[in-house]
């Protein structure tokens, strides 16, 4: 076996045991876009092998994406397939994994009336909600995994052929994962390790906010009451391990939704549904993004952002080492998984219940300063010539990164 097909298995192995964590019997419920059947079937196969019960498969398809956007009726755009998205919160809740697969092109719905797409988007967030809330709550083991995409690729590495394209950006994605390590499964133990030791670091030093300062940023994120740190291996509901992302380099916490202050610039562009956003800008007051600019895609951010209340506040701020390995590949990838694994982070809208202390919800999730929102979407603020300082009540600081990388 050559050393691509090896790293490919590795990585499928990765997904099943460290990503999903998969019990014996369980059911699997995949996503994946089309052009990954032979990886999702290398990924069926692996499930079954560590005793999967049922591995069930949704596909998306960009084309047939795009006919609806172009050709379906105006009011045909608010609907979405909410009977499917109930389907799915109801098998997780009764034990189904959830095994994503991620990589599509970001150039997938370009040229598209960017009103139709956000029309549609708010469409597909609204019926959606169940299966995120099951997935959000962590009621079940879940994880992403990434697939190269040839779109993807292409956008990645513009110069190249296709085929060396693909093949470039699966190194890339070995390298990301630790998938072209000896052994991957130690790797990911090593890796948790240190990443639980961040946080158990910040959870133990309760800091009341975090102030991120570089060009163009001076921003300070008042963080939840009772805020818990995560990062790697996350528990579910019923106490099973998994790792939600493949790769995975954050350690993150609830924002409070009424205490953020301050400017702040996007450090990378952000692939939206198909559109990239790039040269973000946002001025905050109060928790509320009262201002908020891009230099491009700004139309579809607009949209997203007009979703509901919550969207203009945030659900997640993360701190991500500068120098590591995502970063490392001195690739953009245009994809939240990679670019925002890259980079310190903040997310507009849904906060996670995992971050608050007791996992509260309705009200008492609130009155923590908790976001709600039907969207959560992350973008990348952090570089190496950010500093990251923790804030205690009194005003007191506590250096946490220089140039983008941790001195604790
Ligand atoms: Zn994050
Ligand atoms: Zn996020």
């Amino acid at each position: 076996m050559d050393a691509f097909k090896r790293n490919l298995e590795k990585l499928a192995e990765l997904a099943i045991r460290v990503g999903l964590n998969l019990e014996k019997g369980q059911e699997v419920i995949a996503t994946a876009p089309i052009e990954a059947v032979d990886f999702v079937r290398l990924l069926s196969q692996k499930a079954y092998e560590h005793g999967a019960s049922l591995f069930t498969v949704l596909y998306s398809d960009n084309v047939i994406s795009r006919q609806r956007l172009s050709l379906a009726p105006e009011e045909g755009l608010d609907r979405a397939p909410g009977w499917l998205y109930e389907g799915m919160a109801k098998a997780f809740r009764e034990g189904a994994a959830r095994l994503a697969v991620s990589g599509n092109d970001p150039k997938a719905l370009e040229g598209l009336p960017p009103e139709r797409i956000g029309r549609a988007q708010q469409a597909q967030s609204r019926a959606y909600k169940p299966a995120l809330d099951a997935i959000t709550e962590f009621v079940t083991n879940w994880t992403i995994v990434p697939f190269a995409h040839p779109g993807w690729a292409r956008a990645v590495f513009p110069g190249l052929p296709e085929e060396e394209a693909v093949r470039r950006l699966w190194e890339a994605i070995f390298q990301a994962t630790r998938a072209d390590q000896e052994d991957p499964i130690a790797a990911w133990e090593a890796h948790n390790r240190a990443l639980h030791e961040k946080v158990a670091y910040l959870n133990a030093r309760r800091f009341h906010a975090l102030h991120f300062k570089g060009p163009g940023t001076d921003l300070v994120v008042g963080l939840a009451e009772g805020h818990l740190w995560q990062g790697g291996a996350t528990p579910t509901k019923k106490g099973l391990l998994c790792n939600p992302n493949l790769p995975t380099e954050e350690v993150f916490t609830a924002p409070h939704r009424e205490r953020v202050e301050g400017v702040v610039r996007a450090s990378r562009p952000l692939a939206l549904g198909g559109t990239l956003v790039e040269g973000i800008f946002a001025r905050f007051e109060r928790g509320f993004a009262v201002e908020v600019r891009a230099e491009k895609g700004e139309e579809v951010l607009r949209r997203l952002l007009d979703t509901d209340e919550g969207a203009r506040r945030l659900g997640e701020v993360a701190l991500v080492p500068a120098d590591n390995p995502i970063a490392k590949t001195g690739l953009v990838f245009f994809d939240t998984l990679f670019d925002e694994n890259a980079a310190s982070h903040i997310a507009f809208g849904q906060a996670y219940q995992e971050n608050l202390e007791g996992r509260p919800s309705g009200e008492a999730f609130r009155k923590r300063g908790g976001n709600e929102s039907l969207v959560h979407v992350d973008w990348m603020i952090g570089s190496e010539e950010m500093d990251v300082d923790g804030l205690y009540e009194d005003g007191t600081r506590v250096p946490l990164m220089r140039r983008g990388r941790w001195v604790v």
